[in-house]
């Protein structure tokens, strides 16, 4: 689906949510006092609350239809940024209403907010789903972020369903979503996003587990710390993925049953599966105690990393260290390897990945020793030396986070404009 339908979609929405609180609050709108104002305003903060909630559900939904047109580092890079406004909505809500209303019978704020506590229906359920939320919203900022590991992250996160059911309940029982369309649009747009999670997080990830019945046939060592695990399974040619995307792996043995995305590092050939995994922290370091047997969960592919999405049929590869993995995915779904060029930069000679794939696949290939020195780097002054018509070509960068920063940087201020330049970052 295009662009321009989901941003529809999402217009069409906030307006139908305006609608409502208009159609219900407006006694309170064009009341003569602020006050009225005031409840009215914490009324709309609690829907768009809600409403932004669910838009954050679903980008991480990895549902289809969305994550195709955008790439899910775009759409959490979007989920980021929600975080904010969702953030001032949330706090705005209570706020708002507990000032109001406590201006309106001329009480203090603490009163107010034990009234609210004491003699209203479901206020202590969504004072604790407003906790939850604040408190994963405070968990997943840069500074605590960092902090904690991934594993912990994602299982802090597990209450928010908790919390939306408990916001959910809330905005039925009482509000200007509690009757007539208003209720029927509100299950409506609640039911269909919980529907979209469960299918495509859970429901899918099952049917293609039941389907090809995934496990391990051999683990290969490419080099220190590399291993190349190759997948096998029934009804293999119907298990479709493109060259450059990725899927989330778990695989089903004893401690390593926590999902990690990996890129396919081969072509389709519709026999079997390879993913190639450098040894980089907790998980990644246990790849190698794999057993050949061990079933995997294989949820996607998914990624928009893919040559489907070139401007021009020209490439310029640019890999570093395990980065090599979608790209040779790429390279190898090439026919032809005239009009393309690799760039592969690794610390050492030793670290090279797949120099004998790499060479059969005939691909102009240019290999830079980062250890020799910054003259070793690959810049944009290599480009241009070894791809004078650089700027007719479409740019794949995989690698560390600050090679890709720096070349996508330096490669748009060479003149190649955004939609030339792919890139595919290793974490979120
Ligand atoms: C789209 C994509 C494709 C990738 N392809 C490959 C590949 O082909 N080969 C390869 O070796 N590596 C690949 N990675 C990186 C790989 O997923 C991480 O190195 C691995 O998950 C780290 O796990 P760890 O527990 O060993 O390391 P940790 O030290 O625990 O994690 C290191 C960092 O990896 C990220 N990470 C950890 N766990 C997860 C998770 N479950 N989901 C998402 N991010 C996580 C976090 O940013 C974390 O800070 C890819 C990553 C992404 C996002």
């Amino acid at each position: 689906m295009k662009k321009v339908i989901w941003n529809t979609i999402f217009i069409i929405n906030f307006y139908l949510i305006l609608y409502f609180w208009f159609t219900n609050s407006s006694y309170l709108i064009t009341g003569t006092t602020n006050v009225s104002l005031l409840i009215a305003l914490g009324r709309l903060a609690g829907l768009l609350s809600e409403f932004l909630i669910l838009i954050q559900l679903l980008l991480i939904s990895r549902f289809t239809f969305i994550e195709k047109q955008y790439g899910f580092d775009k759409l959490i890079s979007v989920h980021k940024k929600i975080g904010f406004f969702l953030g001032v909505f949330l706090i705005s809500h209570p706020l708002l209403l507990t000032i109001g209303y406590a201006q309106s019978k001329n009480i203090s704020f603490l009163n107010q907010f034990i009234s609210f506590i004491t003699k209203w229906n479901g206020i202590v359920g969504a004072t604790f789903a407003l906790l939850i939320i604040i408190f994963v919203a405070i968990i997943s900022t840069k500074k605590y972020r960092a902090k904690i590991s991934y594993e912990v992250w994602y299982f802090l996160h597990l209450p928010l369903y908790i919390a939306v059911a408990i916001a959910f309940g809330h905005q039925i029982n009482t509000g200007d979503m509690s009757s007539g369309g208003a209720m029927y649009y509100w299950f409506l747009i609640n039911l269909t996003t919980i529907g979209i999670i469960i299918f495509y997080r859970f429901l899918r990830p099952i049917f293609l587990y039941i389907k090809h019945s995934f496990r391990i046939e051999k683990i290969v060592q490419e080099n220190e710390g590399v291993y190349s695990i190759y997948i096998i399974g029934k009804n293999m040619g119907q298990y479709r993925f493109q060259s450059g995307q990725y899927a989330n792996l778990i695989f089903l043995q004893k401690k390593m049953m926590f999902h990690h995305p990996f890129s396919f590092s081969d072509a389709y050939n519709g026999k079997c599966l390879r993913f190639t995994i450098k040894a980089s922290g907790d998980f990644t370091s246990k790849i190698e105690k794999l057993k050949i047997g061990t079933r995997v969960w294989i949820d996607g592919p998914f990624g928009v990393f893919t040559l489907k999405n070139s401007v021009n049929n020209k490439y310029i590869f640019i890999a570093g260290g395990i980065g090599i993995t979608p790209i040779l995915s790429m390279i190898k779904s090439i026919r032809n390897t005239q009009n393309a060029v690799l760039l592969y930069s690794n610390k050492s000679e030793a670290d090279i990945n797949f120099w004998h794939e790499i060479s059969k696949s005939q691909i102009e290939s240019h290999y830079f020793n980062t250890s020799l020195g910054t003259s070793n780097r690959i810049g944009i002054e290599k480009i241009v030396e070894i791809c004078p018509d650089f700027k007719e070509r479409d740019f794949y960068i995989c690698g560390p986070k600050a090679m890709t920063k720096s070349l996508v940087r330096n490669i748009k201020m060479a003149g190649v404009s955004r939609e030339q330049i792919h890139f595919e970052k290793f974490d979120y």
